[in-house]
């Protein structure tokens, strides 16, 4: 069995002595390691030591330099690590290798190059309006951050958070979904050996309910930044809120993916397949409502279920494995549940809507399409995040549009047509954070990556960290 620890406190593995929870392999059931809830304990001992080190200076006070070399360092260490890393998110998540060893991890180590990268370039506001007075805006890192992250991606969103948060010079505390906790965990080690200060970077394994709770309410906690579910974000920003302490959410999505008849269709028909497919279909930004217009509808539908029915499922250490098995149990039963919509009100399973053939173990779900008749239907509004595609049909551009911003998310627009006016157009009336035009899923870390109404409050990337893990001071000097 893995063996993984509850926290790593000031670089120090340490076993807790609360109720384990259990990590399952969701290709094979069986349980990969039993993790002991953190627990009360050991988050106040955790965030201790994130605020020693932030007060000790070392980290928050090293020149710009010197933390770059670190970061990259940490870089270093995440890609000679990365096999390892590689085996055990796959293991523990069921995302196909092919996906997490080259892609996912390249980007966790990216991230930490990306910010070692953004703070060389950071500038300062100088005001010398008036003649006798030099006014300027000092930045100061905002202290201790709590990072809580998600079992769907987990090396790519926790490596974000945890490069983001120290670039600027603050300490902080990991809590990884206690699903998923693997991976992320062996790169918390991993990067201690890179040069960082003790206690720059602490993590914890535990429930969310318990250890995460006990963390976002720690009287030391100064920032949260939060990625997952809609009604747990809801609970978290209050708690922040409850105690002043600003927060960051990154929440669920439901995103229209439209295809005008302009499109080049055959892009339009690939990036329809990477939009809701990847990643196990288990993304906020996926393309899951995808939107078609009439003329080219037939022919869309045709080729895109033909497509859907040719994808490989299989273990996710397979290198041919296209689609894997979904996260866990629950997570199966919950996209399960929406099969029966499929039979409702007008709409209709194209393919898939059942447990993948030849497999009597593991969660995995066959690639799913069905065709739904309206957007109010649940198939449209709800998130299912699995690689289950629900498609509408409309007529015209306004009616794609009001379609499209008829949901309470608003995290991601896809468009595909070959008409620059009509791109233009959808970039301005799509309402959602990220518009992507003729390609899918292109992230670039220095724009903002956030979403609008249920999607989330706030940002990650370059400037939208900065913004949120460094305090403006403002200072005025006579002269
Ligand atoms: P989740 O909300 O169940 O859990 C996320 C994290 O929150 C876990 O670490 C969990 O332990 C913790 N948590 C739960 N309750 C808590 C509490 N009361 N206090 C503190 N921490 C608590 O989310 P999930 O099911 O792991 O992730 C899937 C969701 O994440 C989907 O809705 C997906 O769309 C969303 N997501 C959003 C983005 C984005 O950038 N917008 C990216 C990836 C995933």
């Amino acid at each position: 069995m893995t063996r993984i620890h509850s926290a790593i406190i000031d670089g120090e593995s340490i076993d807790g002595t609360g109720d384990p929870v259990p990590v399952v392999d969701p290709a094979t059931e069986e349980v990969l390691a039993e993790i002991p809830d953190a627990g009360d304990a050991l988050v106040d001992r955790t965030v201790a030591s994130a605020r020693a080190a932030f007060e000790r200076g070392e980290w928050r006070d090293m020149s710009v330099a010197g933390r770059q070399q670190v970061l990259r360092d940490c870089a270093d260490a995440v890609e000679a690590a990365a096999d390892e890393i590689a085996d055990l998110e796959c293991a523990n998540t069921g995302i196909p290798y092919s996906q997490v060893r080259d892609r996912q991890v390249g980007r966790a180590a990216n991230n930490f190059r990306f910010f070692a990268d953004y703070i060389g370039q950071m500038t300062a506001e100088l005001y010398e309006q008036d003649p006798n007075y030099l006014t300027y805006v000092r930045r100061e890192p905002v202290g201790v951050a709590a990072l809580i992250s998600p079992w769907n991606s987990p090396i790519t969103l926790g490596s974000m958070k945890v490069a983001s948060a120290i670039a600027f010079g603050n300490s902080c505390v990991l809590k990884p979904a206690e699903q998923a906790p693997l991976a992320l965990s062996r790169l918390v080690e991993v990067i201690q050996s890179a040069g960082l200060p003790q206690g720059v970077v602490n993590l914890l394994n535990g429930n969310g309910a318990t250890t995460g709770d006990r963390l976002v309410r720690h009287p030391d906690i100064d920032c949260v930044s939060f990625t997952g579910g809609t009604e747990t974000g809801r609970r978290i920003m209050a708690t922040a809120g409850e105690n002043l302490k600003p927060s960051i959410m990154e929440l669920g999505g439901k995103s229209a993916n439209i295809i005008f008849e302009d499109a080049d269709f055959e892009q339009a028909l690939d990036g329809a397949l990477i939009g809701i497919f990847t990643n196990n279909g288990q993304q906020c930004l996926a393309g899951s409502r995808i939107l078609v217009q009439r003329s080219i509808a037939g022919r869309f539908l045709d080729a895109f279920v033909e497509r859907a029915r040719a994808i490989r499922v299989g273990s996710p250490r397979d290198a041919a494995t296209e689609v894997g098995p979904l996260a866990s149990r629950r997570h199966y039963e919950h996209v399960m549940s929406f099969v029966p919509e499929t039979d409702k009100d007008g709409a209709k399973l194209l393919t898939g809507g059942k447990r993948a053939d030849g497999f009597d173990r593991g969660f995995y779900f066959d690639p799913t399409i069905a065709l739904v008749e309206s957007n109010e239907d649940r198939l449209c509004q709800d998130e299912i995040f699995g690689p289950f595609a629900s498609v509408m049909v409309f007529d015209t551009v306004e009616e794609a549009y009001a379609i499209a911003n008829r949901s309470r998310f608003g995290l991601v627009g896809y468009v595909w047509s070959q008409n620059i006016a009509t791109v233009m157009e959808a970039q301005e009336k799509i309402s959602a954070g990220t518009i992507w035009c003729n390609t899918p899923m292109m992230r670039e870390l220095r724009a903002p990556f956030g979403g609008f109404r249920e999607s989330g409050v706030g940002a990650e990337g370059g400037q939208a960290a900065e913004a949120f893990y460094m305090h403006q001071k403002t200072v005025s000097i006579p002269r």
